[in-house]
């Protein structure tokens, strides 16, 4: 499968390319050349199908042959070896959990199969060793490390804000060993990713083969396909039309979610719910696309301003907006309509979720107030121990703590702290 560059600049690449440099030469985000869409009859028939079989049919033609068949289903049933549970909310509302994984995120998908996929290349050249970099405000950087945890030629270091995560999100981090580094920096999050980027622009690193694993890259990006695929077989009977409301940051989930759509999944309608970084629902309303500076949020996986997914979704529609809005919508609530959410969750349905989800099934029950006639799955994206505080505070409960967390509660954290450029770039070369 090739790829092409929106930024139009650089020439289309294979896979393989598109996964190791993460971004394009123009500094445009990859994207597939063709999308082909599968047979009616596999959806027809999708209630008989294995779970690996159809997620690998959903990924196949991204990959092309440049993975053998018998190892892309390997890394497929590797990536989706945990439960994605459909729980019934109300007669037309299921929370889809995406939580089950090893990190408790969703994010665990995409950093399990782009892992994968990276550990097959290295194995063609053994003498080539790749780090992967990455910046985290807390989510990405677990997910990832577990990804890669013990892959074959790849180090990875992760770069988070000192006292800026949470103490569980931290433990997730430093106590992994292995091939795994974490890199604690004085300063925030912005700090961190500046970093990521020197470093990547650095001819003196060269050598290290420096990826990205954030999710622009399309081994993390697509394969958020998967579950779109799995809850349409489970729900499939209902007979009703499906949308899935998204709770979004940088529109990477939701824009799979289309893919999805444009392989021939029937969803009716996807929506894209937001905290107050609202830009993508306010252009959607008013045309003017304005990034106005990132508000912290108690969502706060979702404060993106800018999200770098979006040309993504407005290239699937052929850059339409007419086209766009027909199948795609979005919606910002702000923390006091997040807790509300919430809250309603708890009270009305005993069910437990934390502000992401909350923010997903806020955007659907809005949607589904205007349309009797469907059902509509929102996408619970993070565990409610993740948000343990915001969680036991509001909702006045206490959780119980996984198995997979509390092993981690006693390990000893491994961390290397910098406070400069400079300081890190001695790091790496060590
Ligand atoms: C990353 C993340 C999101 C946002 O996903 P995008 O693909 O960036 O839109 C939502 N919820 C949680 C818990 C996340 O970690």
């Amino acid at each position: 499968m090739l790829y092409k560059s929106l930024n139009l600049q650089s020439p289309d690449v294979h896979f393989k390319k598109a996964l190791t440099d993460g971004l394009a030469s123009d500094k445009g985000l990859y994207f597939p050349k063709k999308i082909e869409p599968l047979p009616t009859s596999f959806f027809e028939q999708i209630e008989d199908l294995d779970d690996d079989y159809i997620c690998f049919k959903a990924i196949e033609q991204f990959i092309g042959d440049e993975i053998p068949e018998e190892i892309l289903k390997q890394i497929v049933k590797e990536t989706i070896n945990f439960e994605f549970p459909i729980i019934p909310i109300s007669s037309s509302i299921y929370s889809l959990e995406l939580f089950h994984g090893p990190t408790l995120a969703f994010k665990d998908v995409g950093a399990r199969f782009m892992s994968r996929c990276l550990a097959y290349f290295n194995r063609e050249q053994p003498s080539q060793k790749n780090t992967i970099l990455v910046a985290t405000s807390g989510d990405t950087g677990g997910a990832v490390a577990n990804g890669f945890l013990g892959v074959s030629g790849v180090n990875v270091v992760i770069l988070y804000p000192q006292n800026k995560v949470s103490d569980i999100q931290e433990r997730q981090l430093t106590t992994l060993g292995q091939n795994i580094k974490a890199v604690e920096v004085i300063g925030t999050f912005d700090d961190c990713q500046a970093m990521v980027k020197k470093a990547f622009l650095d001819e003196e690193l060269q050598n290290l083969n420096l990826t990205s694993a954030n999710s622009i890259n399309v081994a993390r990006w697509l394969p958020q396909m998967f579950y779109y695929f799995l809850t349409y077989k489970k729900l499939k009977k209902e007979n009703k039309p499906l949308i899935f409301s998204v709770p979004s940051g940088n529109f990477g989930n939701s824009c799979a979610g289309i893919v999805a759509k444009k392989l021939g999944l029937p969803i009716l309608h996807i929506i894209a719910a937001t905290n107050s970084n609202d830009t993508i629902p306010n252009y959607l309303e008013k045309g003017n696309f304005d990034v106005k500076p990132t508000i912290p949020t108690l969502s706060n996986a979702m404060d993106v301003s800018n999200p770098s997914n979006f040309v993504r979704i407005q290239a699937l529609y052929d850059n339409d907006i007419h086209q766009l809005k027909a199948e795609f919508s979005s919606c910002s609530y702000n923390d006091e309509e997040t807790v509300e959410g919430m809250k309603e969750l708890f009270e009305q349905f005993k069910y437990v979720s934390e502000p992401h989800g909350a923010i997903g099934y806020l955007g659907l029950k809005n949607y589904l107030s205007n349309d009797s006639s469907s059902i509509g799955a929102f996408l619970a994206t993070a565990h409610p121990v993740k948000f343990l505080d915001t969680v036991e505070k509001n909702l006045n409960i206490e959780l119980e703590i996984p198995s997979s967390i509390q092993s981690i509660l006693t390990l000893k954290k491994e961390k290397y702290t910098v406070k400069t450029y400079e300081e890190l770039k001695k790091f790496l070369n060590s």
